[in-house]
């Protein structure tokens, strides 16, 4: 039997209230209890303040840019605003441009059609990790420009891996994960940037499990894009961004034709804006990009360190405890990976992935994910062909609730509990 008696339970409480945190939830032997909510990573529940910061400016909202009356002047100011705060949050340069997308999907999708040729006029190369989610593969799988290195056993070595793939070809951008979405680790942003820069090479963030859990700043960090999804930063589905460098936004290929992203249309050809108008085509998601915003206000304000001490916390008993059960494995990408997020694979031996995360709801009303986690190449690689469990932590998470994990995997593997 493992020692899970002596330890004793975190206290922490969640740092910021989120909608449906009361949320109670039926179980197979008749009880409801309260959900707990541990995955975050995949969607995360609203802010209540984002909830607040809706209502208020539904009533409000008319067209954007187009209509001359108050309410879409109203709105198009609440518009213009929220981009603003968006790309504040991430440290946007003076001259960096914020496109407000849908997520961080469309926005890896819509840079894959900025990266310039090249000369010959082939695409322009790409380099991933084989760690990356499919957001941050296959929108550069499909220009045909990708190279995939297949990630080292070690930070260091994938490191150097990188390197050496930079030194072979003129690579006109680096896009790697600014957390794994299966480990929550990643490599250290500064080498990354330093190395891809010194081969010419450009850096695209996938800040999905980054930014709402650490945050980043371009400005700081010399990164040139970032994605994220308002969906994971505590706001609604619907609205998420790309921010960077406005050389290749202002040339790539319109991401959507229509209405906004132009000048001109005649019979004979069109004229298309600068961005970010020229990638945001239609009737834009005013409501999402304004609930976004107002998350990122509400994570700005946050007292430094609190948030990262509260993740970490929790993180570091979830693996404690579940590196205590036998048969639990948790997943990791690099042994000398340094301060993950709080997002925690793991497999039950000789159990069904699905099974144990049916178990855990049905009978423990707790959500997890299982699968594979849209990181089909990296579970492959690491040994989970056939997928594993989940579990993530953000800022509503609590103690508590990770304690009920471990004690309901507990009981499943006949641990005791
Ligand atoms: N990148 C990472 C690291 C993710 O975790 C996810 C979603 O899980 C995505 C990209 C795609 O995000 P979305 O589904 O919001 O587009």
């Amino acid at each position: 039997m493992s020692a899970h008696a002596v330890i004793e339970a975190p206290t922490s409480c969640a740092v910021l209230p989120v909608v449906g945190s009361d949320t109670l939830v039926p179980l197979v032997d008749g009880r409801s209890v309260p959900y707990a909510n541990l995955d975050v990573a995949a969607s995360a529940p609203a802010l209540q303040v984002v909830a607040d910061r809706v209502n208020e400016v539904l009533p409000l909202y008319a067209s954007v840019h187009r209509g001359a009356g108050y309410l879409s002047q109203v709105s198009t100011a609440l518009y213009e605003a929220a981009r603003q705060t968006i790309g504040a949050f991430v440290g946007a340069r003076e001259d960096d441009v914020t496109i407000v997308t849908r997520n961080t999907t469309d926005s890896l999708n819509l840079l894959a059609g900025c990266v310039p040729a090249q000369a010959d006029g082939t695409p322009g190369r790409v380099l991933v990790l084989d760690v990356e989610h499919h957001a941050n593969l296959l929108p550069w799988q499909r220009t045909g420009g990708a190279t995939v290195l297949v990630g080292g056993a070690t930070v260091a070595e994938t490191l150097s891996g990188l390197r050496a793939e930079l030194s072979r070809f003129p690579y006109a951008l680096v896009a790697i994960t600014g957390a794994s979405n299966v480990t929550g680790e990643s490599l250290p942003l500064a080498e990354v940037v330093a190395a891809a820069h010194d081969a010419g090479a450009r850096v695209l963030l996938d800040g999905a499990q980054l930014v709402p859990h650490r945050g980043v700043s371009l400005a700081a960090s010399d990164v040139d894009y970032v994605a994220f999804s308002g969906h994971k930063t505590y706001a609604p589905f619907g609205a998420g961004a790309l921010v960077g460098r406005r050389d290749w936004l202002d040339a790539g290929t319109p991401y959507l034709a229509g209405g906004g992203a132009v000048r001109n249309v005649t019979l004979e050809g069109t004229t298309w804006q600068s961005a970010p108008a020229r990638h945001e085509a239609g009737s834009p998601n005013v409501i999402g990009a304004v609930a976004l915003a107002s998350a990122c206000d509400a994570l700005a304000a946050l007292e430094p360190g609190v948030l990262v001490a509260h993740e970490t916390e929790l993180r570091a008993r979830l693996v404690e405890g579940l590196e205590e059960i036998d048969g639990v494995r948790v997943v990791r990408a690099w042994a000398d990976a340094v301060d993950p997020v709080g997002v925690v694979t793991f497999s039950v031996d000789g159990h069904d992935a699905g099974l144990v995360a049916s178990y855990l709801s049905a009978e423990h009303g707790i959500g997890v994910r299982d699968g594979r986690f849209c990181a089909h190449p990296l579970l492959a690689r690491l040994g989970f062909p056939a997928g594993a469990v989940r579990a993530s932590i953000g800022v509503g998470t609590t103690g508590e609730e990770i304690e009920r994990l471990l004690s309901a995997l507990r009981a499943y593997v006949g641990d005791g509990a």
